[in-house]
């Protein structure tokens, strides 16, 4: 069966534009897998801590046929392919992809909890998914358009396209 998957994107090292835009190309050639739509570029403040950079985000919107955790194994690959290491909690990174929404499911397993744990919490998240679809609505936490509402506010910036 096919599912729509919104994923999300951040990067803060090493050219963090095209870092996304390398992303959104890779995540187009997951097998059994296709790239639908993607949010454009937003900026915004580090989560955790502040003496990083700012971080690049983008969404994207994926169909694929492949289960959550196999899918989330082909997202770890491409961590890695980008240079991604694993040092501080919520520290920089070149890349980071995460699982925010699997069709309409709900999900508490080991690896994964869907929709994202951070999601209701983070502008960097709810911006773009509101710029893919305005409509959104997210399982068992409601309208992007109330999210946003009444998400603390921590200063995003809308930069436009994704560039090559
Ligand atoms: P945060 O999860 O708060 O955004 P992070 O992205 O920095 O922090 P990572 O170190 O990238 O965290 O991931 C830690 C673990 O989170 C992964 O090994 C993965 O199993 C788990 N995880 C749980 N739910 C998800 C999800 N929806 N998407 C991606 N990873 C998830
Ligand atoms: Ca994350
Ligand atoms: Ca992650």
């Amino acid at each position: 069966m096919t599912v729509q998957v919104y994923i999300g994107l951040g990067s803060n090292l090493d050219n963090p534009e095209q870092q996304i835009s390398s992303a959104l190309k890779q995540l187009d050639e997951i097998k059994d897998s296709h790239l639908i739509k993607d949010s454009g570029l937003f900026k915004s403040p580090p989560m955790g801590p502040k003496d990083q950079p700012d971080y690049l985000n983008a969404a994207a919107l994926i169909e694929t046929t492949l289960d959550a955790e196999i899918l989330l194994d082909c997202l770890q690959l491409i961590e890695k392919n980008h240079g991604r290491v694993r040092s501080r909690h919520w520290g920089e990174r070149t890349l980071d992809l995460d699982i925010l929404l699997y069709g309409n499911e709900i999900m508490n397993t080991e690896r994964l909890t869907v929709p994202h744990i951070g999601l209701t919490q983070r502008e960097f998240v709810l911006y773009p998914l509101q710029k893919i679809n305005a409509e959104l609505d997210v399982p068992g936490k409601g309208k992007i358009m109330d999210l946003i509402e009444a998400c603390p506010v921590s200063g995003i910036e809308y930069l436009g396209t994704i560039n090559d």
